[in-house]
This record gives structure tokens, sequence and C-alpha cells, in this order.
């Protein structure tokens, strides 16, 4: 099912949530929500499963205006990330409990019931565990019961609001792989909130970085990290360093020293790059830093250098080769080699 978001805003007593968002998922993507807390990530996904209503703005479920819908009436499966399953009942009754509180007319018989629920408790890999109760299952076993129970009543998508956020690091790794892998079998339309940006990088096939309310970037994984659209988009995902730069006469100057990057604009700006796109050069224009410590990883060594004159010097972090010197007190000259610069 296709859902389009047509200019929502969404205030809570006169605070605005989510101004004049925008969003068009396709049918049977996998899409992220990534942003910082308060964003408004949850707001978005609970007026996509109708628990709120836009203050403006329309939501289509395909070609059909679903923002005066009920959540039972645009048919979606929820889950929150505190799998609020049943304690008084077991595994499959749990995963059945959507279709046995239907009304008569559209409730399915109890065998068929029951054949659904096995055949979901198999597609979430938990056969043999129906007659359990939901106390005498690990984390992970229960956030996938939760994810079986929302698929039962066949949702047009699928909400999920940090599904996985709180699991251990292993298990949380495990179920990315295993949602990506039901996502890939089942074609369900999905969208979850995450503020994990590898987790959203790693599973989505377009991300939505959000930030204060709106929609900052929309893209792959790739598009958001490779070309980040504005300076919030290139810090909040990935490692960057970044300084305020002027430009002027073709050139980009830092603390009115040019620094061997040409540019078409002018004016004040910030100027962005990622640790590891920085070549280092001993001659011609540069940037250069002082060595204020280091560390090694695998394959090269991270140096954190004050970059610029004392008392207004700029703290970054820069990959450098590891047969680089990069001793305490030792000074680095870099060019960036990609790089960003958004006006200021
Ligand atoms: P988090 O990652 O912390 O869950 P989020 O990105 O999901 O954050 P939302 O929960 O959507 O953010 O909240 C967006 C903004 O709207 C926040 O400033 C929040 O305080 C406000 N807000 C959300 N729900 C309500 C509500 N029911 N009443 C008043 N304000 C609300």
């Amino acid at each position: 099912m296709e859902v389009t978001i047509s200019n929502i805003r969404k205030e809570f007593d006169l605070y605005p949530a989510l101004h004049d968002v925008s969003l068009n998922i396709r049918s049977g993507e996998l899409i992220a929500l990534l942003g910082p807390s308060g964003s408004g990530k949850t707001t978005l996904l609970r007026l996509i499963a109708g628990l709120e209503h836009p203050t403006a703005g329309q939501i289509f479920f395909g070609n059909e205006d679903a923002s005066n819908r009920t959540v039972q009436e645009r048919n979606v499966g929820f889950v929150f990330q505190h799998y609020a399953l049943f304690r008084h009942m077991t595994v499959a009754d749990n995963i059945a409990f959507g279709l046995t509180v239907r009304p008569r007319a559209t409730r399915p018989a109890k065998a068929e019931i029951r054949r659904r629920a096995a055949e979901l408790l198999d597609m979430v890999h938990l056969s043999g565990l129906e007659k359990r109760y939901p106390n005498q299952l690990s984390g992970g076993q229960r956030q996938r019961v939760a994810l079986a129970r929302a698929m039962a009543i066949e949702p047009k998508v699928l909400l999920l609001d940090e599904p996985f956020g709180a699991l251990d690091a292993q298990v949380r790794k495990e179920l990315r792989r295993w949602l990506r892998e039901f996502h890939d079998r089942t074609g369900h339309t999905t969208v979850f909130v995450t503020h994990d940006q590898e987790e959203a990088l790693e599973l989505a096939d377009r991300v939505v970085v959000m930030s204060q309310g709106k929609i900052e970037q929309v893209g792959s994984a790739d598009d958001v990290y490779d070309t980040p659209n504005s300076a919030f988009v290139f810090s909040f995902i990935g490692s960057s360093a970044s300084l305020p730069v002027e430009r002027r006469d073709g050139m980009v100057f830092f603390q009115d020293q040019p620094i061997g990057l040409a540019t078409d604009a002018t004016g004040p700006a910030q100027l962005f790059f990622r640790p590891q796109d920085v070549a280092l050069t001993s001659e011609g224009a540069a940037l250069s830093g002082k060595v204020t410590a280091s560390r090694r990883l695998a394959g090269a060594r991270i140096a954190e250098i004050d970059v610029g004159n004392d008392g207004n010097a700029h703290h970054i972090e820069i990959e450098v080769p590891l047969d680089a010197v990069a001793t305490l007190g030792s000074e680095i000259r870099f060019r960036p080699t990609r790089w960003e610069q958004f006006a200021s």
C-alpha cells in the first residue's frame, strides 16, 4: 500500500510538533524515520496510524484520503518499543488476538485463526513456542511475537516505533537482519522509527532524516551519507569535521588564510568533511592543526587536532595513515579531498 503524506502540520496546544511535512512512501518500501529526540518521528508515525489527527494536511492510503479514518479502518499493524504482550495469554493467543476481537462478520473461524497463528509463528521462527507465556521468552523472542501479532490482521502498513530499542546490541543486530529478511519475504509497506543511524542506514530502502518537526532529507543510505543536503544531515549522519570559512575570489579561506580549496560561491559558510576524506600535504595552501591526542584504528589513526589561531582554535578529528607523524604537539597539514559547504 502506498502512503502519501501531504503538507501535514501537527500542533499540541499550539506547540508545532510537525511543520508542513510531505512524504511519499512507495508500496512495499521499508522506510526509516531517523532523527534526534523530539524531532517528530513518533508523531509522524502516530499520524499515519490514525492514533493522532493532523492539525492541517492529509494522509492518503493509495488514492484514498485516510485523514479521518480510525485506526481500525486504516488496518495498520503497530509495534512499540515496549512490546506490550498480554502476560496472561500464551504466545499463540497473543498472536491471534487481533483476529479474535474482530466483529463476528469478519472474524475467521477458530480453526482458521489457529492455522494463521501457526503460520505466523513459523514466519517469525518461533514454532514450538506457542504454548509459552511472555515471561518465558527472551526479549528478542517477545519482540518477534509482537511483530507476528501486528501481522496477524494482515495490515496494509506495518508501523514500528523503536522496535528494538529495549534490546541489547547483539539481539538488536540479529533482529535487524531478521526484519529485513522478513520484510523482503512479505513485501509489506513498513515504516520504522529509530534514533540509531546505523540501524536506519543498514535496514531501510530510504531514510527520512528529521529535525525539529521537519524533514531534512529523504534518500537511500548512500544519498544521505554521501550527498547530505544540509549542515544538519552532514553532522547528524556519520562522523564529520566542520570549520567556519569565508569564500571570496574563487577560494575558501579559514581565519583569513586560503586553504587550497576552490569555490564559485561567496560569503561566510560552514565547511564540512569526513575524517577519512583528507590528504596530508607539505606544500601549498592547506589547513594546519596541532595534535592534541591520537588513537589507533585497524588500518589508520585518528588524530585529534586544534586547527586555527590560539584562542580561536577548532577541535576536529581527522584520519591519518599509520606512518604519519601524529605525536602530541606535532603539526599536521592537510586538505579535505571531499567536502561540502553550507552558507552560514
Ligand atoms: P523521541 O525519539 O524522543 O521519541 P520523537 O522524534 O519521536 O522523539 P515526538 O515524540 O514525535 O518526537 O515529539 C515531537 C515533539 O512534540 C516533542 O517536542 C514532544 O514534546 C511534542 N509532543 C509529542 N506528543 C505530545 C503530546 N501528546 N502533547 C504535547 N506535546 C507532545
